[in-house]
This record gives C-alpha cells, sequence and structure tokens, in this order.
C-alpha cells in the first residue's frame, strides 16, 4: 500500500475509475474510456435501415383442414438515421385482403386493424408500387444505396430490417407468388435482427416485446401495429448497433443476382 501511495505522490499512478471517471483528468480519460466502451459506429456497414414489419390476416387456433393463408393487410416501413438513432421517413400504407376480405374479431383485437381500414385499403401491388415511389426518394435525397445494387457497391450504405425472417421470407415471398405480383429484387436480402439479437445477447427473447425490455428500452405504441412494430424495432437496431453487435445482411434469397434492374 505504501509503495502505491508513494507511486502516486510521484506522479506515476493515476486512478480511473470504472464508471468512466478518472481523478487525474476526469475530461479526457471519461472520454477515453467511453470511446472504448461505446459503440463503433464506424464500423456499422449502414448509415441507415429500413424497419419493416407487415400484419397479415391471421384467426385463431389457425390449424387444418381450417387453415387460410396469410395476407399483408398493413405495409409500414421506418427510415432510421444509425448516426442519431432518429426516425426521419415514415411509410405506412392499410392493404386491402382478397382472399379473405372479412377480417376475423381475432386478427382486429391482436392488430388493432379496423375492418374499414382494410375496406378501404388498396391491393398489395399499390401498395409495394407505393413503397417504391416512397423509397426512390428517401434514397434519392439522402445518396443512399441498398445492398447490390450495383457491382462496384455490393454492400450498400442503406438496408432492410425485419424481426425474424419471416415478413420478406415467407408472407411476402408466398403472397407474391401465389397471386403472381410483382415482387422488386431488393426484398430479397434484409437483416433478420432477431438472429443478430441472439448472437449478441446469447439471449432467446419469448418475443418482440420481450426483446425490448430485455435491453432495458420501452415498448412505444401499440404491440402488432405495423407501425408501431417497427418504430420500436428502429429502436431496437439503433440500441443494439451501439451496444457493439455490426449489423450486417443475414439473409439473401438471390445470393447470386444483383438488384441493378431496380429503377430506384
Ligand atoms: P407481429 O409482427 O408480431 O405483430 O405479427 C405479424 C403477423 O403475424 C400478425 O399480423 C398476425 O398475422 C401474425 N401473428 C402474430 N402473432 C400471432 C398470434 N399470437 N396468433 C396468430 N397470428 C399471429
Ligand atoms: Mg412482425
Ligand atoms: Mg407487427
Amino acid at each position: 500500500m505504501a509503495l502505491i501511495k508513494l507511486a502516486r505522490q510521484l506522479g506515476l499512478l493515476e486512478t480511473i475509475y470504472v464508471d468512466g471517471e478518472s481523478a487525474a483528468d476526469k475530461s479526457n480519460t471519461s472520454s477515453y474510456l467511453n470511446r472504448l466502451r461505446k459503440p463503433q459506429l464506424t464500423m456499422q456497414p449502414y448509415k441507415y435501415l429500413i424497419c419493416v414489419d407487415f400484419e397479415a390476416t391471421c384467426w385463431e387456433n389457425h390449424a387444418p383442414p381450417n387453415w387460410r393463408e396469410p395476407e399483408i393487410i398493413e405495409f409500414p416501413a421506418v427510415l432510421v438515421n444509425m448516426q442519431t438513432g432518429k426516425v426521419e421517413a415514415e411509410f405506412q400504407k392499410f392493404v386491402m385482403p382478397i382472399e379473405s376480405p372479412k377480417l376475423s374479431a381475432f386478427c382486429t383485437e391482436l392488430t388493432g386493424i379496423k375492418q374499414k381500414s382494410v375496406d378501404d385499403g388498396m391491393p398489395l401491388q399499390t401498395a409495394i408500387m407505393m413503397f417504391q415511389e416512397w423509397l426512390r426518394k428517401e434514397l434519392r435525397t439522402r445518396n443512399l444505396q441498398l445492398p447490390k445494387m450495383s457491382k462496384d457497391k455490393p454492400i450498400g450504405t442503406c438496408a432492410f430490417v425485419t424481426w425474424t425472417d419471416w415478413d420478406f421470407g415467407v408472407c411476402l415471398a408466398k403472397e407474391c407468388q401465389r397471386k403472381r405480383l410483382k415482387k422488386p429484387t431488393y426484398f430479397n436480402q434484409w437483416i433478420d435482427l432477431r438472429a443478430i439479437f441472439r448472437e449478441w445477447y446469447k439471449y432467446r427473447p419469448i418475443n418482440f416485446a420481450d426483446a425490448i425490455s430485455h435491453v432495458g428500452l420501452t415498448f412505444k405504441g401499440r404491440e402488432h401495429s405495423g407501425i408501431d412494430d417497427a418504430r420500436n424495432l428502429a429502436s431496437l437496431a439503433y440500441k443494439i448497433a451501439n451496444d457493439g453487435a455490426p449489423l450486417a445482411i443475414t439473409k439473401d434469397l438471390a445470393p447470386f443476382q444483383l438488384n441493378s434492374n431496380c429503377i430506384l
């Protein structure tokens, strides 16, 4: 102990507290420690993320022989700036289901989506086209590129984020195939935030709300409202990135295909 005291008196030893405060130079040491602890946002491949969360027709105890294919009824997307965590643009459309036009009471209760909203909604193909217009404008304004738009920029600067592979990998893919709709190829690549979450925090959340609370966030709005889910997904993506997990593409349905045919 005497040796430590002497070393300190001679200025050879400096105490650095774990909360980031330094006895000798609070500001310098704490900013150094914060840099060490803080997100390496510069290592993030994407400047912006587009968080998407579809809601679809659903039924209680949905099993064969009464099984029906889900159809998208809400198409929301939020564009989040990964430097600031702010949502800079939003898209939301209600979509009219054709195969099962009448929403079940269970579905209305789960999603909060009213029958009138989907009756006044647009066909999925129109929603996809309107989304593309929104996407084009928001990407061009910020000079952003989606992955694989050209050979020289394969990673891009902006990517889609979903919770699980269901939204793009199952729901949209199957509905477009079934109805022979044109699905733009940029929907083939995305970041499944749940996959990154499980790996990074070594925790398997029971659902999306559990994931939100596990990292100390509070779910804002209504669970299973597509737009609220998408906004909360944006908060979670920002939080995970700030905790240090690099957010990279986890799924590509067409690994050998470029998206250069997309007019964006
Ligand atoms: P979510 O993004 O978790 O709100 O779910 C997307 C869609 O999955 C919903 O719009 C429903 O079609 C379906 N879904 C979610 N949770 C349930 C559930 N508990 N029972 C039946 N379908 C569900
Ligand atoms: Mg979802
Ligand atoms: Mg949802």
